[in-house]
């Protein structure tokens, strides 16, 4: 059990690390493109189990701390800490410079950037010819990291989310770990609806506090409905890969799922080690930002 500071409340030695243990679970399908995939309902619980024994010791105690510490007052208390958007004043290029400084204990000669990564994920949909708005979430779907150069632990950060207010669906990974979650000892959030209603729509539930939800805050006046819903939802793996909490949506949310769906590939699966040529994308990438942004964000 780590007990310096440090490690308490950074226990990745970088974020990728979370990523890297998604792609284990959700390996790529075979044919190497990035089609989109489909939820698998025959993918058992006990799938899940051999992945948990299987986790680096990091990543596991990452997981006990954020399944630990996402409370729904915590949530609460963390939207009004951050959604007053009253931190910065930043154009996204300054955000993605920004997140850059993120750096963590990875090798520097091997690990691309945060910036690397946003760059690769928007030129793969660039090249599968899809619109603009689509590319553009790309190179922002993870703007919300900045979090962590806020001061936020990872466990606040980065992870899958999933409702609080309402019942741990059994297909958490580490499922386990809500045991010691408060909430856990509330009858109220403990039945299958918790404090919602059925079909409630996504936009009444709250997820566990991250990187996801406060972009989302950041970027909702500026971008058509299936970016903001890739941008809200990418991390929502419980639904959007094992299509749990389907009676917590609403029609419009099953609908815009499709997106979050085709979105999740390029998110997992296109880091290579080629760097992109910063220099030569940044024409394209400045025009598309002006075609959806204005000059400065609130964030
Ligand atoms: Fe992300
Ligand atoms: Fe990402």
């Amino acid at each position: 059990m780590p007990n310096d500071t440090k490690t308490a409340n950074a226990p990745l030695g970088n974020l990728e690390e979370w990523e890297d243990f998604l792609k284990e679970r959700y390996p790529e399908n075979g044919s190497g493109d990035h089609a989109f995939q489909a939820i698998d309902p025959n993918k058992k619980k006990e799938e899940f189990r051999n992945y948990e024994t299987t986790a680096r010791p990091s990543v596991r105690e990452f997981y006990r701390l954020n399944h630990l510490h996402q409370t729904f007052d915590f949530v609460q208390a963390k939207r009004r800490e951050f959604l007053s958007l009253k931190r910065r004043e930043m154009s996204i290029w300054e955000a993605l410079e920004f997140l850059n400084t993120l750096v963590d204990d990875s090798d520097p000669d091997t690990d691309l950037s945060q910036l690397d990564h946003l760059l690769q994920t928007a030129e793969q949909i660039r090249q599968d010819g899809h619109p603009r708005w689509f590319i553009l979430t790309g190179l922002i779907h993870d703007l919300g990291k900045i979090l962590c150069l806020f001061g936020e632990p990872q466990w606040a950060v980065v992870g899958d989310t999933f409702p609080v207010g309402c019942v741990y669906s059994d297909r958490i990974v580490f499922h386990d770990y809500f045991s010691e979650n408060p909430d856990s000892r509330e009858p109220r959030y403990q039945t299958k609806l918790g404090i919602y209603r059925e079909q409630c729509g996504l936009d009444n539930v709250f997820l566990s506090w991250g990187h996801d939800e406060y972009l989302y805050q950041v970027t909702k006046d500026y971008l058509p409905s299936e970016a903001l819903y890739m941008i809200r939802y990418h991390s929502f793996y419980p639904a959007h890969r094992d299509g749990e909490y389907d009676y917590l949506m609403n029609d419009q949310d099953r609908a815009m799922f499709k997106w979050v769906q085709s979105f999740n590939p390029y998110d997992l699966y296109t880091k290579s080690h080629e760097r992109p040529n910063m220099k030569e994308l940044r024409p394209f990438y400045d025009d598309l930002i002006k075609e959806f942004f204005p000059p400065v964000l609130k964030w």
